[in-house]
């Protein structure tokens, strides 16, 4: 009889294989106290293991090939960072000085205070970084307790072990950033942890990697044997053993029929998205990061449309000055190869915190605070580079500036004036940019919605970035899990200030894209095209099947039921309608 055991899928797409079950090596970390005397000494012992550990991180980054995704990076800065910062080489060193505790005791009460403030923290995503916390601690204590270099990895496995992880499932409690860069090249075929939810490292890493993964599978490693047949759903969250031939058929085709799908939406690679009855769609794609684009062009975007700059603030001290923005745009757009890209000013606040607190003190109501262009146009020191940089890069490409949570037409006059003040400011520098590098706007405030009609006479292209506007609309915190369920797309206010601003920048005559979660999300294309939706921006993994949705819908039908649609104020009857247009 196949037994299933549950968890939440992060990362889709079917595996089969044989368990390979990680036992992680904790330290075995004794607490004595030290005599007066070698009190320093044992401060240097400590300062000794953070200095190695900072080196084994650096030996593990300079491995990381350049095509790998950019998250894996950035999270082994982050453990490099930590090691630098006072919480983890001055606090523990005054512990031993203070208390005369050891060096990895001191560590150890370093730790509990640091992951009681990461547990304190509204922010579900800043909340599972005491997971970082864990893994720099981890590290330097294996370092204290033992000179084994083998110990390499955060888990405890050696490169030996790793290379035995071919064609394998991984399942461990968790994994970090440093286990999966020894991982990547040795053909996992899908990860199964029994921590972590859908922001945990390993599901951003599993969907950068494109494998598949279950987080939260409640103690797996009891329920699973080693070398064990098993199947990952990374769609439905499922890990199934005691495999019998009925559930290997259905599962192997599975496989087959998604392989057969990926094939035949990579023909569509350099066609045009044309609807049925003849309406050219433009699809763009969202970046982070400027190693990013590359993806952008293997799938043949239309451009960028939407770049978020504000993880070059991320996961460091200080902040990006003109000559760094500058050369991360310009790579985007060398790889571009003449498609436009839109670059948005730095969103930073909110869910995206910086480190240094140069966001300031985070408000109670972090979403409704000092965030995107309210913090930049409130720290001009910071913002002023950008602007010079964006406008520099213009001379390059085709590139557009966009600026994030209008709320005001007064803001887009003081970009505006901004904008007008760095252009005489490079003409002085005898530095060339485009005079007519359109300026655009998100609207993703409701209010910015209802009075898109005034910020379109000002702008030279709109964008709704729906992952804000619902979150507004509806008033729920979009990384709150408590109201997750009560954030809605669909809610008829939703619809209806999409369709009010892309009607308010065509009749100013200016272009309107989407660019949040909703557009690279196949259930909604029909819908969204009913609205008028002509520019589409989303995550390039998703471009290509949404193309498909494209050239297989007819505008005219859709835009009819989607009037129809708007026009009920019977709830089931919505239901019912939504049903239609997305299987029209
Ligand atoms: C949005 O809000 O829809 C959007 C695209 O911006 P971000 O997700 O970066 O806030
Ligand atoms: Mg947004």
């Amino acid at each position: 009889m196949p037994f299933s055991l549950h968890g939440i899928g992060v990362s889709r797409g079917y595996a089969i294989g044989r368990t390979y079950l990680l036992q992680r090596n904790q330290p075995e970390i004794t607490e004595y106290t030290i005599p007066d005397v070698i009190v320093e000494d044992e401060v240097e012992r400590f300062l000794n293991g953070l200095r190695l550990a900072r080196k084994q991180l650096q030996d593990i980054r300079a491995r990381i090939p350049v095509t790998a995704a950019s998250d894996i990076t950035a999270f082994i800065d982050t453990h490099l960072l930590m090691l630098e910062d006072v919480s983890f080489t001055e606090a523990p060193a005054n512990l031993i000085r203070s208390r005369k505790c050891n060096a990895e005791w001191a560590l150890k009460i370093q730790r509990d205070t640091l992951v009681q403030v990461f547990e304190d923290m509204d922010d579900p995503y800043l909340r599972t970084r005491k997971d970082d916390v864990e893994h720099v601690v981890r590290r330097v204590q294996r370092i204290l307790v033992t000179d084994d270099p083998a110990f390499l990895s955060d888990t405890g496995f050696s490169e030996l072990t790793a290379s035995r992880l071919e064609g394998r499932i991984v399942v461990a409690d968790d994994l970090t950033p440093a286990d999966t860069i020894l991982m990547q090249h040795q053909g996992v075929l899908a990860f199964v942890t029994e921590y972590g939810g859908p922001l945990s490292h390993t599901a951003i890493l599993a969907r950068s990697l494109g494998i598949p993964a279950v987080v939260g599978a409640r103690n797996a490693r009891a329920y699973l044997g080693n070398n064990e047949p098993a199947i990952v759903d990374g769609r439905q969250g499922v890990v199934l053993v005691s495999l019998d031939e009925r559930i290997l058929r259905y599962y192997r085709h599975k496989q087959q029929e998604e392989r057969r799908q990926q094939r035949e939406l990579n023909k569509l690679k350099g066609k045009p998205a044309v609807t049925r009855d003849n309406i050219t769609i433009r699809l763009q794609a969202n970046i982070e990061l400027p190693e990013d684009a590359v993806t952008v062009r293997d799938v043949a975007a239309d451009g960028i449309g939407l770049y978020r700059t504000e993880f070059m603030f991320m996961n460091r001290s200080d902040v990006p000055d003109e000559e760094e923005h500058l050369a991360s745009y310009l790579h985007v757009i060398n790889i571009l190869e003449g498609n436009s890209v839109t670059i948005r000013t730095a969103d930073l606040g909110a869910d995206k915190q910086v480190d240094g607190g140069r966001a300031g003190p985070v408000g109670t109501n972090p979403a409704l605070g000092l965030r995107a262009i309210r913090m930049c146009l409130k720290d001009l020191a910071m913002f002023r580079p950008q602007l010079r940089a964006i406008l520099r890069a213009s001379a390059y490409g085709s590139v557009r500036m966009m600026i994030p949570m209008l709320s005001t037409i007064q803001e887009v006059s003081q970009v505006l004036r901004l904008v007008a003040e760095t252009k005489q400011e490079l003409r002085k520098r005898g530095l060339a940019f485009d005079d007519n590098m359109p300026v655009g706007g998100m609207i993703e405030i409701p209010a910015a919605a209802v009075c898109a009609a005034q910020f379109a006479r000002y702008l030279g292209f709109l964008s709704i970035g729906t992952n804000d506007l619902i979150q507004y609309t509806l008033a729920i915190d979009r990384v709150d899990d408590e109201v997750n369920y009560l954030y809605d797309p669909l809610h008829p206010a939703v619809l209806t200030l999409i369709r009010y601003t892309i009607r308010a920048g065509h009749r100013a005559g200016i272009p309107v894209s989407l660019c949040g979660e909703m557009a690279g999300d196949p259930r909604y294309t029909r819908l969204l095209l009913g609205l008028g939706l002509t520019q589409f921006s989303m995550h390039p993994a998703g471009l290509l099947e949404i193309k498909r949705v494209i050239q297989d819908s007819h505008v005219g039908e859709l835009t009819k039921a989607v009037q129809r649609l708007l026009r009920t104020t019977d709830a089931e009857k919505y239901t019912e309608l939504l049903k239609d247009i997305a299987q029209n």
